[in-house]
């Protein structure tokens, strides 16, 4: 083979045991992810923001970050669950490029694969310990999903991944509600495959063992835009988007009939400001539509502390190095508008 085997890393078990969690966060956790649960299953009606920096760049900025979150996440609580997005792993267009914590714990130095699972795995840890929230993160390695297993709330397969065996059963042995993002075509279809893959059992190879997943009656739809053959945004957003979504996915006898709408990527086409319109559009949707109300769960928004995005050599504290995002005080005032919308 054409690589260099460098060291053998740690598996999760032992990650978990050198770094475990406190029997509160254990306690909490369970607690938390019943009332996430219960907005899939429609038994709350509580309004999920899985909300955060595309990328979780830097642990010192990501926590001031959600500690900002806990704060808002406490005035609203009554209408709305926050789940901090605390993206570790990153899938790149290209495959060049920053590929997020796990890869490199510091954007500004080399690789490290060990430091990478050590730091992603306190950084989650702080973050509910800190601030009572569970947060969420992208399976996009599905054999190292297991490092973050037991500490995180929502996870998401993305649109690069979607259409991938691997991720989809995995996905079936997850116990946490699981997003399967419309792949980057926009094909509603793959989408709708995907949570049917997701929610039935499979027997497989995992990480070295035959393995059998009991089914994930929680894993929904994320509708986040899509690319045409010219390279243009095509965003799937709209009324007619999710009428047709509704329609399709209602149809085909799957549990727990539900989406998340990313408001940012293919949605925004990156125009990070339009993430607040974008939400406004989709909450009159839902007022006008019961079935649509009924349907969309809650947003993905890509939000910071600093407006925009930057180089890595740049340096700002609080600026994504990745998508662009909207900064805190705009953030901030688009959850006080959402929650002011909410019956
Ligand atoms: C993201 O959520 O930052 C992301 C990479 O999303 P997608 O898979 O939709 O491109
Ligand atoms: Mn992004």
């Amino acid at each position: 083979m054409n690589m260099d085997f460098i060291r053998k890393l740690p598996v999760p078990r032992d990650v978990k045991l050198q770094f475990p969690l406190s029997s509160a966060v254990i306690e909490l956790r369970q607690k938390r992810l019943e009332e996430i649960k219960k907005v899939f299953s429609g038994e709350s009606n509580k309004f999920l923001l899985i909300i955060g920096p595309c990328s979780a760049d830097r642990e010192d900025a990501v926590m001031d970050y959600i500690c900002r979150l806990a704060k808002v996440s406490e005035k609203v609580k009554d209408k709305i669950l926050i789940i901090p997005r605390i993206y570790t792993n990153k899938p790149r267009t290209t495959g060049l490029g920053y590929k997020g914590m796990v890869h490199q714990p510091d954007p500004t130095k080399a690789e490290d694969m060990l430091e990478g699972i050590i730091a992603i795995r306190k950084l989650h840890t702080r973050a509910v310990e800190e601030t009572g929230l569970l947060c969420a993160d992208e399976m996009l390695y599905p054999e190292n999903h297991r490092y973050l297993s037991d500490i995180l709330g929502y996870v998401a397969v993305g649109a690069r991944s979607v259409e991938d065996q691997q991720h989809r059963i995995v996905a079936s042995g997850l116990d946490i509600p699981c997003g399967m993002k419309n792949p980057t075509s926009g094909d509603i279809s793959i989408m709708i495959n995907s949570i049917k893959a997701a929610q039935s059992c499979h027997t497989f190879l995992y990480r070295g063992w035959e393995v059998h997943s009991q089914s994930n009656p929680y894993a929904h739809a994320i509708l986040r835009g899509s690319t045409n053959s010219h390279g243009q945004n095509i965003p799937n957003y709209h009324y007619e988007d999710l009428a047709a979504l509704y329609e399709q996915y209602s149809a085909s006898g799957l549990k727990n009939v539900a989406t998340i709408v990313d408001v940012n990527h293919a949605n925004s086409g990156k125009k990070y400001l339009e993430q607040i319109r974008i939400c406004h559009e989709v909450l009159h949707s839902c007022r006008h539509n019961t079935d649509i109300g009924k349907m969309v769960k809650g947003f993905m928004i890509e939000s910071y502390i600093e407006d925009g995005s930057q180089k890595v050599e740049e340096g700002v504290y609080g600026k994504s190095i990745t998508d662009p995002c909207l900064g805190w005080e705009k953030s901030e005032k688009l959850i006080y508008d959402i929650a002011d919308q909410i019956v």
